[in-house]
């Protein structure tokens, strides 16, 4: 039986630890957002035939809160940017989001509260063509809208992970674009990651139709060469992460050179680092990709510090960049 937990006030457990594992299916306990209301979670529902459900015709976010025990504060990391992807992601799928990026982060906050939970969150909305019908296209079709949230711990592991290039190439620009965040194209993230895990690796690399390397199953990729960070542009087929975005930020901040470009899958194998990054995945280094050890097969300094100053930044540990935190709690 799948294991479900809350995470509200009322669970002492849940808010002492970082929250489930994902693949531990959602309690429908909460509060959701639903079609213009707070409703129960367990009541926000959508039709069998439903345009999205039949045909991936949805676009999502996913955003985190860390809690922060000291400051009794949870902090939503870069919200208002989340709402601007989906924003660009609603162009190329020709749906209607109900308000701009402030009103939908408001929305978050008070769901938030309306939670009230105390413990790391992923927050998850969702548009979608509503429509009933059966009609493969996407201009005119009723559009619905809903946002729900549940604690969730590490998406991928933290501690070092094994990587596999994907045998099945990344969707190119032409096929499904990767740069919105629609729900159909995580066929290709599925059919990669279930291919990874099945040869014991914990994340999938995926390879461009060209064969350059494009990003993980759900996540971005960097490398470090000779103290350079590289990771591959935005035309290699990736979702335009906002904590690739972020990263770039603190990295060069922090005095490293980032150089976007094409990266070879070889290039992996003679890499000092290689790390994977995104709001579930946060900073996730990778010590083996293909079978090979990567550098000396333990955490590098690149991806350690990159990695504490991120978390310190979305916990609200660190006051810099007080622009990509939204404090959920008065
Ligand atoms: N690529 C893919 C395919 C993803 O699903 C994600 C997770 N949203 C990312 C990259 C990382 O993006 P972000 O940092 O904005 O979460």
């Amino acid at each position: 039986m799948a294991s479900t937990t809350t995470g509200k006030v009322s669970d002492p457990a849940a808010a002492r630890e970082a929250g489930p594992a994902p693949g531990s299916e959602i309690a429908e306990t909460g509060v959701a957002y639903f079609d213009g209301a707070f409703v129960p979670l367990g009541e926000a529902k959508v039709s069998i035939a439903t345009h999205a459900l039949q045909y991936g015709t949805a676009v999502f976010e996913g955003i985190r809160g860390y809690w922060n025990e000291r400051q009794e504060q949870l902090y939503v990391f870069r919200l208002r940017e989340h709402f601007e992807r989906m924003a660009r992601s609603c162009r190329i799928m020709r749906i209607d989001l109900p308000g701009d990026p402030d009103e939908l982060s408001a929305i978050v906050v008070e769901l938030l509260r309306r939670n009230a939970f105390r413990s790391d969150v992923y927050v998850r909305p969702l548009a979608y063509k509503a429509a009933r019908v059966v009609k493969v296209a996407l201009h005119g079709l009723r559009d619905g809208f809903g946002i729900y949230a549940f604690p969730l711990g590490d998406y991928l592991p933290t501690g070092g992970l094994a990587a596999r290039t994907a045998s099945w190439r990344r969707i190119s620009d032409e096929a499904i674009p990767a740069r919105g965040k629609i729900t159909g194209a995580y066929v290709n993230t599925a059919l990669a990651v279930d291919e990874a895990v099945e040869f014991g690796a914990d994340e999938a690399i995926f390879l461009t139709s060209d064969g350059h390397v494009s990003e993980g199953g759900g996540s971005n990729l960097f490398m470090v060469r000779d103290g350079e960070l590289v990771t591959p542009c935005v035309t290699e087929e990736i979702l335009e992460g906002i904590t690739r975005e972020t990263l770039v930020t603190i990295a060069r901040e922090a005095g490293y050179r980032v150089v976007e470009r094409k990266i070879d899958r070889t290039e992996l194998f003679i890499a000092d680092e290689v790390f994977f990054c995104g709001t579930g995945a946060q900073v996730a280094p990778c010590v083996r990709v293909d079978n090979r050890t990567v550098g000396d097969g333990r955490i590098g300094p690149v991806a350690r510090a990159l990695g504490e100053r991120y978390s310190a930044l979305a916990h609200g540990d660190d006051a810099a960049h007080p622009e990509w935190r939204t404090a959920a709690y008065r």
